[in-house]
């Protein structure tokens, strides 16, 4: 992906009613001092705002986007513009005291990551800094000092603009932004990137345009995906897409990191579970497992997903969610599996899920759960509850 790319609202795949809303606001000049970009994770909250900001800098904006190649521009595709400020949930630097460290201690990281991936969650940003062991914020020297920025004049812009990613971070040291928030300076913007508006102090919500961005579409995240990794298998692709529900991060990371055909890995769970066999289950067992927990979890989530699309066919016979590989799977899987079964086995699931992420010995929870799947599937009538024997 190149630098020019990740900052144009070309870039991102989608979200034409999202785009058309920004712009508009740029080209009538109703820019809100203050906005909320609202969405869930992976989905283009914040590859929109940096699109944004460009188009609001670019000197030459041309059909509804910034223009890439004009002085501005290329310092804002470098994350370089001296009226583009940012700020971000951090840890302590190595050698300075938390208190004192802020963003500007991870600018050259946050700009490769954004660069790399402007659709990155909070779990993959901690990985990039180290911060596996310290929970990330935003702290109250940080605070002081975008108040400090944003009350100095601008460098080269007319405009001032702060993006606060993630300002669920910021607890209760959002009360110190308020003032900015409601009376900024002149010609100053506030762009906030947030997922989970509860988790937000009501204050800053209240003086805040709230924009919702809408999850990527399967077809889109497909196409941004494919056009970016051509060799991709696309089998792989689509299973990963279907299981990320509109997280385009998630999509990419399994996609992108996984090797595993999840549908013929499901398909062969629930034939040996049927058929109770313990060995081959055990060489099943043992190929899962070989994968890591990370992929075992995403098998699981696979499950769930195709569990719910099952469903969705069982109840209308509307096959079009599923892939031509899934069709043939939900064809045969009606001999044995109503809505009543579907349900326990997503409860299995759920389960299954939930002791993995708690690191439950993988190799027990899965037989474990084999077992509880061979019975759910086998079981004539009516399914007893397994779970409170
Ligand atoms: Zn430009």
């Amino acid at each position: 992906m190149t630098l020019l790319q990740t900052m144009q609202f070309l870039s991102i795949p989608g979200q034409a009613k999202e785009k058309k809303q920004l712009v508009t606001q740029v080209d009538q000049d109703r820019i809100p001092h203050a906005q909320i970009l609202l969405g869930r994770p992976g989905s283009p909250k914040l590859a929109l705002a940096l699109a944004y900001a460009c188009y609001i800098l670019c000197l030459d904006k041309k059909n509804g986007d910034s223009c890439g190649v004009c002085k501005s521009c290329l310092k804002s595709m470098q994350f370089k513009h001296p009226d583009l400020h940012f700020a971000f949930p951090v840890i302590s630097k190595e050698g300075k005291k938390r208190e004192e460290t802020t963003s500007q201690d991870f600018l050259d990281k946050w700009r490769s990551a954004i660069t790399d991936n402007p659709y990155m969650d909070i779990q993959s940003w901690s990985q990039y800094i180290g911060a596996e062991k310290s929970q990330p914020n935003i702290n109250t020297r940080e605070c002081n000092d975008m108040i400090k920025q944003l009350g100095m004049r601008s460098f080269e812009s007319p405009y001032k603009l702060q993006i606060i990613w993630l300002p669920e971070y910021l607890g209760k040291e959002g009360n110190r932004l308020l003032k900015m928030i409601e009376e900024p300076t002149d010609n100053t913007f506030i762009i906030l990137i947030a997922e989970n508006q509860e988790r937000i102090l009501n204050t800053v919500i209240s003086r805040c345009q709230i924009t919702k961005v809408s999850p990527v579409s399967d077809d889109h995240a497909i196409d941004y995906i494919t056009a970016r990794h051509p060799n991709i298998d696309s089998d792989i692709l689509a299973q990963a897409v279907q299981m990320s529900d509109g997280d385009l991060h998630k999509a990419m990371s399994i996609s992108l990191g996984s090797s595993v055909d999840y549908s013929d890995l499901l398909l062969s769970w629930m034939r040996l579970s049927y058929k109770r066999d313990f060995s081959e289950l055990n060489d099943w067992i043992t190929l899962l497992n070989s994968k890591g927990r990370e992929d075992i979890k995403h098998f699981i989530e696979y499950a769930m997903s195709f569990m719910r699309e099952y469903a969705f066919f069982l109840q209308t016979n509307d096959v079009s969610r599923l892939s031509v590989s899934q069709q043939s799977t939900a064809q045969n899987m009606t001999k044995i599996m109503d809505m009543i079964k579907v349900e326990s086995v997503a409860k299995l699931l759920q389960e299954s899920l939930r002791d993995i992420m708690r690191n439950i010995n993988p190799r027990i929870c899965l037989m474990a759960k084999s077992i509880e799947l061979g019975d759910i599937l086998r079981s004539k009538d009516q399914v007893k509850s397994l779970y409170n024997v």
